[in-house]
Parts: structure tokens; sequence; C-alpha cells
């Protein structure tokens, strides 16, 4: 049912068989899965997908299960482009727009990459899934291995918001409160991995979760009738969205249904963890841990990235940019969306918007550019505070 052909090395495209239980290449780096492209474009008639259910599964060719039994779907992906014209015109911007990856199952666009990487982990045998989490991704996990009735343990900080430790239990998740951050949560969970046998899906360490979260990319296209905007604004904490939405371009254009124009993609990142940052202004090739990451926007406390690099390339390639911002500003921005447009989103969205009140100062955006918000998770998932 699709045309998934091979993986690849993202750093040396040493080639690797698809239909195999694998994580990441020899060289320890995240693996890319590759299509016959050129098949695809022959015989997909790109329209004709509108007929489909809206969810990420319309384009199920383009997405690695094979078998569509295996495919463990809770009605993720599909979510609205929305205009936001009273926060566009506080900005002077005519075409600000949000894509609402918050509407999604779970309260976050962690359901995209993992209902990919689930069902074909499935596919290939797997019954028992770990992952690390900042939360979200574990509040995902747990709901998908539900779903397909197989069991998920997951390691999350223990100072994550109560409401991820909750959706894992009520799932019936194996949940250990980790003490330290995700990458901590990441070395006990392949301790756990190891003994018990169970598959790892942690961010980029297998090839499928980025397959999911790609979609993002073609439902850009398809909602602006295959035009892609000028700037895209994504919150970056182990960047699967930014790979994948750059990953989902290209294969676009090989497809024919885009022409050569690309948004410049901006990384937004929080002061207190910038990874991403620091490294694309110092012109490095690749990320460097983040000593003391703190950051009330959980999804974007990752101090160590796996796909920095590939993070950097796609920033580079489409001329964008990347942007720190305080907590504070972070905060000011969450309440001007929720009062300015009625959206409640989460704090690691609110972020993209506190970046273009920067970018619009520096005027490296103007006033009749088509830009797009990512907003990745509902605030209805944010740790309570009265006030
Ligand atoms: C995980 C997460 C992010 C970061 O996403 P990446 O694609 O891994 O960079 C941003 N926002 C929310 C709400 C998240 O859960």
């Amino acid at each position: 049912m699709n045309y998934l052909t091979h993986l690849e090395c993202s750093l040396t495209h040493k080639q690797y068989a698809a239909d195999q239980l694998i994580r990441v290449s020899d060289a320890g780096l995240p693996l890319l899965a590759r299509y016959d492209l050129a098949k695809a474009r022959a015989e997909i008639d790109r329209d004709a997908l509108w007929q489909r259910p809206s969810n990420m599964w319309r384009y199920r060719e383009l997405l690695p299960v094979r078998d569509p039994r295996f495919i463990t779907t809770l009605g993720e992906g599909g979510k609205p482009v929305l205009p936001l014209p009273r926060l566009g015109q506080h900005l002077n911007l005519k075409q600000l727009f949000v894509k609402d990856e918050g509407q999604n199952p779970t309260g976050s666009f962690k359901a995209m990459g993992l209902s990919a990487a689930v069902s074909r982990a499935l596919e290939l045998g797997v019954d028992e899934f770990v992952i690390p989490t900042a939360g979200n991704a574990g509040g995902a996990l747990a709901a998908y291995a539900a779903r397909a009735g197989v069991k998920a343990h997951v390691y999350m900080p223990n100072d994550a918001p109560t409401i991820n430790a909750v959706e894992v239990q009520m799932a019936g998740g194996d949940l250990h409160l980790v003490n330290g951050l995700i990458n901590d949560a990441g070395r006990e969970a392949a301790q756990g991995a190891a003994v018990g046998g169970w598959f790892d899906v942690s961010t980029l360490k297998e090839p499928y979760r980025l397959e999911g979260k790609k979609i993002m990319g073609y439902e850009l296209a398809a909602a602006f009738n295959w035009r892609l905007p000028d700037v895209i604004i994504y919150p970056t904490g182990g960047g699967t969205g930014l790979i994948g939405m750059w990953k989902a371009f290209a294969e676009m254009g090989q497809l024919g249904w885009i022409d050569d124009q690309r948004p410049r993609m901006v990384a937004v990142q929080a002061s207190g963890c910038a990874p991403v940052i620091k490294a694309f202004h110092a012109g490095a090739e690749a990320t460097a841990p983040w000593e003391n990451a703190a950051t009330q926007a959980g999804g974007l406390r990752v101090p160590v990235a796996v796909g920095g690099r590939l993070m950097l390339q796609a920033l580079r390639e489409s001329g964008g940019t990347a942007v720190a911002v305080s907590d504070e500003h972070i905060m000011r921005a969450h309440k001007e969306w929720a009062y300015t447009e009625g959206m409640f989103v989460s704090l690691e969205s609110a972020a993209t918007l506190a970046a273009l009140q920067i970018l619009t100062d520096q005027k490296w955006i103007h006033s009749d550019e088509r830009v797009v918000l990512f907003s990745t998770g509902s605030g209805l998932k944010i740790q309570v505070q009265q006030g």
C-alpha cells in the first residue's frame, strides 16, 4: 500500500533494508525513510486524496506502514490552519496563520509521530514499548499502546505536568518518574529496554516518529493550495517537527506537488535551554549539550538534541533563523494569544508568538508575507496555576 523502499543514514547516506526492526544507523545517527517518489508521482493523484477521511493516514502511501491492518489511529492529523487576524493586525502582518496541532488526540502533535511509530513497530513484531519524555510524548505513547493492546513503559521527569503522569496511568502505562530531565530519563529508559527487551521509541532514535510528524508539512501545503507560506515559526525541542516538515517539502518537490519556493524555517527555543539557537548563531554544524536547562515550556526543555545537525541544515538551507525567548515573554504571549484570538495554546506554542514579535521588530518579516505559527499543543495540558 506504500512506496517505502529503504532507510538511509542522515549523515553517511548508507542504506538499510526497511522491513527490519532497526533504530539508528551504524554511525549512531537518525535514519531517514526513503520512498520511490518517481513511481508515486506517476501513480498518486494529489487532489484525489481529498476524498479520503481528513487525518494523517490520508497520506498513507508516503507513510511507512505496509499493511493497513496495523494502523493504530485515534484520528490524529488533519488539524486546521486558522487565520489570526487580530494578532496579525497588532503586528502589522496581513497574512498570519496558525496550524493548530493542539486539536490532536492527547492534546499535542506527539500523537502524529507516535501513531506512525507504534503502527509500524507493531507491523514489525513489537509488543512492548519504552519512551523517555518531557511529558507529552509519554502520554501519546501510552494512548496508542492502549489502543493497540500492548504495553508501554514511560520515563518522565518528576516535575513534568501532573496531567502527563495521569494520562500515562489512565492508559495503563508503566510510569517511571525520574529525578532529572529528558536526557536522564533517556538513560534509564535505555537500561529498561536492554533488560526488558522493549522497543525504544526515543525521538529520532527510530525512523518513524519523524514520518508521522512530516505530515504536518503535507497538510500545510494542501491547506494553502500547494503554495507554501513564506515563513514557518516552530517551537523546537528534539526537532522532529522541523526536520520532518523540511523532509516533506523535499518529497513534495520530487512528487511534483509543489514548486521550488520554500518557507524560511525559524526555530524557537526558551532562553533557559537554547542549544539550537546557540549553535545556529555560532555557525556550528551540530548542537552541544545545554547545561542547567530550565524553562516552564516543558517540550522545549531538551538539552541534548540527536537531530541537531539536521535542524541546523534545515534552518540554513531555508534561509531561516533561530530565536531564543524568555519565559516572561512566553507567558505574556500566552495570555495575549488567548485574549486576542480565543485560543488557549501550550506554552511551547506561545513561544512562537513571542519570537514573531521579536522578528517583526527586527523587520526580518515583511507585512505582506504569509507567516505560519505552529501550535504544537493545547493549553488544557498546562500545569494549572492560579492567577
Ligand atoms: C515535544 C513538543 C515540542 C517539541 O517538538 P519537537 O518536534 O520534538 O521539536 C513542542 N511543543 C510541544 C507541546 C511538545 O509536546
